[in-house]
């Protein structure tokens, strides 16, 4: 019943390097396009979309009513730096998502202007001949701290409740102050699909941990669940217990609230302090960090959020606190 598969083959039906599949269903519905490996040390969603295209395989031998409804497309995201296992070779992937204007052909100005733009050549041949009415995008990634998965959309309503149905925390307001990730790039009025697209990103836990590949397939496969693309009965309720195990406690929607920024002229040596974990509650004024100029305090309270235990990266940490929809207004 769709749940785990054992024998994993890599590359089965994978189309080149860049495409791990491409699965089109015998039935109309939406387009899903799911990224693993935008961040080449973060391989948790290659692998689980791997396996994904295993279960697919596998799963009309032996479910033999299983119908699938509109497309898959799996891409594995920055080719170069996966090889390396690198964060980026020039430039952070997720960052230069900005016009919807394929960057310049050769020579490309960064190892990863290259890759966006096969990205986007595999992206854009799917959109040109599906009859998909609707396009969903899902990036799966990881985190370098410990301590619970989360989903982060863009803060209109299709997109966070999409996410919620996930079961994991979601996090809003990333968009105003994140530039040039995938989350937006779709949404943009420039872009040239004229159907609605929503759009989330999935954090399936800590870089190396086996049970992260469970995760982002658990998220992908319950993806797949809330657009229609499989029928409820066809999912095991397993990938619903590998993300409630996950959850740990923290609140079911979270809004940012703080982003301490490393640019490259005030990274100033920049080092997390050890212990912090994904969600972990902090008082405004605890120091968090140090740098060159002396240690960092928490400039509010809130749950930490991805903090940067990796020499990449464009930010030191993030803070999140509760967000309630019945007080916003
Ligand atoms: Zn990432």
């Amino acid at each position: 019943m769709f749940g785990t598969s054992d024998q994993h083959t890599p590359d089965v039906l994978g189309e080149s390097p860049r495409v791990i599949g491409h699965y089109v269903g015998e039935e109309s519905g939406p387009l899903v396009v799911v990224i693993g490996g935008i961040h080449g040390n973060e391989p948790a969603g290659v692998l689980a979309l791997e396996q994904l295209f295993d279960l697919l395989k596998e799963e009309p031998l032996v479910n033999p009513g299983f119908t699938f409804r509109g497309e898959l497309l799996a891409l594995r995201g920055n080719l170069e730096a996966l090889k390396a296992g690198r964060r980026y070779i020039d430039t952070d992937l997720n960052r230069i998502w900005k016009t919807p204007v394929r960057p310049p052909e050769d020579p490309y100005p960064s190892t990863e202007a290259r890759e966006l733009d096969g990205l986007l050549a595999a992206i854009e041949n799917a959109l040109r001949e599906t009859p998909a009415s609707e396009l969903i995008m899902l990036d799966l990634h990881t985190t370098t701290a410990d301590g619970g998965v989360f989903a982060i959309t863009s803060d209109d309503n299709p997109s966070l409740m999409l996410a919620a149905e996930l079961g994991v925390p979601v996090i809003k307001g990333m968009l105003s102050n994140l530039q040039g990730t995938t989350l937006s790039y779709f949404r943009q009025p420039q872009f040239d699909f004229d159907q609605p697209s929503r759009a989330i990103t999935f954090e399936a836990g800590a870089h190396n941990d086996p049970e992260s590949v469970d995760r982002a397939l658990a998220a992908t496969v319950n993806l797949l669940r809330s657009v229609n693309c499989v029928s409820k009965e066809d999912v095991s309720t397993h990938h619903d217990d590998v993300l409630r195990r996950a959850k740990a406690g923290a609140p079911s929607l979270l809004e940012l609230i703080y982003v301490h920024r490393l640019e490259k002229s005030n990274r100033r040596n920049f080092r997390m302090r050890p212990g912090f974990r994904n969600f972990q509650p902090v008082q405004q004024g605890t120091l968090v960090a140090d740098d060159d100029n002396g240690p960092i305090a928490a400039p509010c309270s809130g749950y930490m959020l991805m903090p940067l235990y990796q020499e990449q990266g464009e930010e030191g940490f993030f803070i999140v606190e509760a967000y309630d929809p019945y007080l916003a207004y």
